[in-house]
């Protein structure tokens, strides 16, 4: 079958591999879309941590299963279900684990980096990682599920009260899922802080508020908002310096400030101020099994639509294509690779 290798260095290559075999209580799934992601993009540049070659990229991925080696457990899948993918998996033995605490496992695991992903025709998984999805889902949508859990997880970590006036910072699509979310959740105010101008005409046809830093004053649009108050959360969901000077400014007093982003090239956070103003600061990382189940049943409901933030779709010769485009800013949002196209 085809894959997307990665070779170690910056190389991601895409070459012919053997099909997976499936072992005991685990799914063979075709893969129908699988979405490139902040974390290949990483890869790609040859600076993520974990990851060891020769493995196929991938986690958000979306398939139907074509094979099944079911012993146990309560979930009643069949081939040709219509899935989606808890691509982390924990130790299930360290003391995080023990307190139930997985998703923050000490030894996690991601398909994709640890394990083979989905860049690929057919990848292998535990039964337990896979999710039914219902057939008015689209593979497509079903994609967008790993991101969404994110944004869900983001918000259930804060302390989110209907009426709250809250802004984002960084409109990429967890920024605008955040958004998106939280505005279904009766926020009374939702400002996105995004300089990309391509993304801000998606924010905006997706009903939300897109400020541009570079454009407008910031400041004093925060403070004209919000009766120079500040907002009662800010989500940081860019990570990067610049954003990580603003995050004590514009909360408010006793106001709480959630980090979703990935400081990669570190930050710089006023501590002397957020103490002063009893700010609270929480950390996110990934989603919860509860989370990745809600974000399906969410889809399911059509209570979101995730469609408009899928801007292109490329073929699995493309992903590097695909790399360079999110790369170089293009105007591209969210990029699913089809391995069948
Ligand atoms: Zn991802
Ligand atoms: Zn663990």
């Amino acid at each position: 079958m085809k894959a997307a290798v990665y070779e170690g260095g910056q190389r991601i290559v895409i070459r012919d591999v053997e099909k997976p075999r499936i072992f005991d209580n685990q799914v063979l799934i075709k893969v129908k879309y699988c979405g490139i992601c902040g974390a290949d993009l990483f890869i790609a540049s040859g600076n993520h941590p974990r990851i060891k070659p020769p493995t196929i990229i991938g986690h958000e991925f979306a398939g139907e299963i074509v094979a099944i080696n079911q012993l146990k457990g309560p979930k009643n899948l069949q081939i040709g279900d219509r899935v989606a993918v808890k691509p982390t998996y924990s130790c299930k033995e360290c003391s995080t684990c023990k307190a139930g605490y997985f998703h923050v496992c000490k030894n996690i695991g991601l398909f994709g980096i640890d394990q083979d992903g989905g860049f690929a025709e057919f990848v292998k998984v535990p039964i337990e990682n896979v999710i039914k999805v219902s057939d008015q889902v689209n593979y497509e949508e079903i994609a967008i599920i790993e991101p969404l859990a994110v944004a869900l997880h983001s918000i259930r970590r804060s302390r989110f009260r209907i009426g709250d006036r809250v802004i984002i910072l960084g409109g990429g699509p967890i920024g605008l899922l955040i958004g998106l979310l939280l505005k279904l959740a009766g926020a009374s105010l939702i400002i996105i802080s995004e300089v990309n101008p391509f993304r801000i005409k998606i924010i905006k046809e997706m009903g939300l508020i897109p400020v541009n830093p570079l454009k407008d004053d910031l400041s004093s649009i925060v403070k004209g908002k919000t009766d120079g108050d500040g907002f009662d959360i800010l989500f940081e969901a860019a990570g990067v310096l610049a954003t990580s000077k603003q995050m004590v400014e514009f909360t408010k007093i006793r106001g709480q400030i959630v980090i979703v982003g990935l400081f990669e090239e570190g930050a710089d956070c006023d501590f002397r101020n957020l103490a002063l103003k009893e700010q609270d600061i929480v950390g996110v990382r990934v989603y919860t099994e509860d989370d990745i189940n809600k974000a399906v049943k969410m889809l399911e409901t059509q209570q979101i639509n995730v469609k408009p933030l899928i801007t292109n779709k490329l073929k699995l010769e493309e992903l590097n294509k695909g790399i360079e485009m999110i790369r170089n800013k293009d105007d591209v949002f969210k990029i699913l690779i089809s391995p069948e196209r």
